[in-house]
């Protein structure tokens, strides 16, 4: 089928449009292989696409709607005719409205002229009424210089911008609900995402990873490629055990994964670092801590999920295909060793005297794995 799209911030990018189309088109390409695209007035075409895969394209970052359409040349009788074949393949209308729009000027009838024509020969042909409110089907008539576009009510995407427009980050990928959910919500937002975990592992085995791989892949369809980079954490995780008191534990390790993050960062050129962090959801995100963690890199800090709520989290981790992943056990980095009451109001100064303690010339020796992913399969690079 064909299907056309229509975009809603890009249209705010003033001359830097063709950017944001161009990165659209090549994303849309490479993530439903086989669609052929195209540049049109009001938005994209694409084309030979399966009804299989608009369930990814509705969450594919960067425009407002779509709808499967029809192309006809711009002339009454076909456009008329192209209608009746979108009518047979709709269910339980009762009313109805047309929606014309015309960027081809010199189109002999206006816009309320074609509605008007169109209306009528629809009202009376298929007995439905005119509901201008709130029709059970609009159908929207785009007419272009040799073309006009046909379709029918339209469907919410995702929004925000494609996927790779504004810039690389990294974000720090737990096994957990709510990171998989602020990488996406960066991918949204025009953001090149790569990933990084750390694994409670003193290597990285195919086998403890499944789990990790399986988030990336599936983050992998709403942006065509990904790097994961695995770190195997379980020696400088043994040292914090060893000589941090354990209500500092997890705010020193998370200081780790960031001054580790902090390091691939920069010799990756990725500007910020994604947590999904949410404002006082676990020990690790209150104020106080968040301030030691995040003093532990001069990068930039995004936490996209700062102010969301864990149900909507959850609702959007089902959405985009995580939650089911996300809730398979899995024995977390930190999860073996914090505190019953670890520390909930940290000071810098006392969190930075114990780090000392730790040998962190083993974090220039930490290895790091990286991984190549797209098209939800993973290669090692
Ligand atoms: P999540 O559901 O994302 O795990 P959480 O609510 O469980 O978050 P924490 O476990 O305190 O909160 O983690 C806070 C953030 O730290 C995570 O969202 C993630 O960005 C990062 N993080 C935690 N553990 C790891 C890990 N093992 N590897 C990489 N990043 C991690
Ligand atoms: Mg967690």
């Amino acid at each position: 089928m064909n299907v056309i799209i229509h975009i809603d911030e890009i249209f705010l990018k003033g001359s830097n449009q063709h950017l944001f189309f161009r990165q659209l088109k090549t994303n849309l390409e490479k993530l439903l292989p086989g669609v052929r695209t195209a540049r049109i007035e009001s938005g994209l075409w694409l084309e030979n696409i399966q009804e299989s895969q608009l369930e990814q394209l509705a969450l594919i970052p960067g425009f407002a709607n779509y709808a499967e359409a029809v192309k006809v040349k711009n002339e009454m009788e076909d456009i008329k005719k192209s209608i009746d074949n979108l009518i047979g393949n709709v269910k339980d209308v009762k009313t109805f409205r047309i929606s014309a729009e015309r960027s081809f000027k010199k189109f002999p009838l206006s816009s309320v002229q074609i509605e008007k024509e169109i209306g009528e020969y629809v009202r009376l042909k298929y007995n439905w009424q005119v509901s201008l409110g709130k029709p059970d089907l609009n159908i929207h008539i785009a007419i272009g210089k040799d073309t006009a576009y046909i379709f029918g009510n339209t469907q919410n995407a995702i929004g925000g911008l494609p996927t790779s427009s504004s810039g690389k980050v990294l974000a720090l990928l737990s096994g957990g609900i709510d990171s998989p959910v602020a990488a996406y919500k960066i991918m949204c937002r025009g953001g090149e995402v790569s990933l990084v975990h750390f694994q409670n592992q003193t290597q990285v085995t195919e086998e403890v990873s499944e789990k990790i791989f399986d988030l990336a892949k599936t983050l992998s369809r709403y942006q065509p490629e990904i790097k994961l980079f695995m770190v195997p954490f379980a020696n400088l995780q043994r040292q914090v055990v060893i000589k941090i008191p354990a209500e500092y534990r997890m705010i020193v390790t998370r200081r780790l994964f960031n001054k580790i993050a902090d390091k691939i960062a920069r010799e990756n050129k990725f500007l910020a670092l994604v947590s999904g962090d949410s404002l006082g959801q676990v020990a690790s995100q209150t104020l106080e801590n968040m301030t030691a963690i995040y003093d532990a890199s001069g990068l930039l800090k995004l936490a996209p999920l700062i102010g969301t709520n864990k149900k909507d989290i959850i609702d959007l981790a089902r959405k985009i295909g995580t939650m089911e992943i996300s809730a398979r056990p899995y024995e977390d980095c930190c999860s073996l060793f914090v505190a019953k009451h670890p520390a909930t109001k940290a000071r810098l100064k006392d969190v930075l005297k114990y780090e000392k303690l730790i040998d962190e010339s083993i974090i220039d020796k930490t290895e790091v794995i990286s991984y190549h992913i797209s098209h939800n399969s993973i290669t090692l690079c």
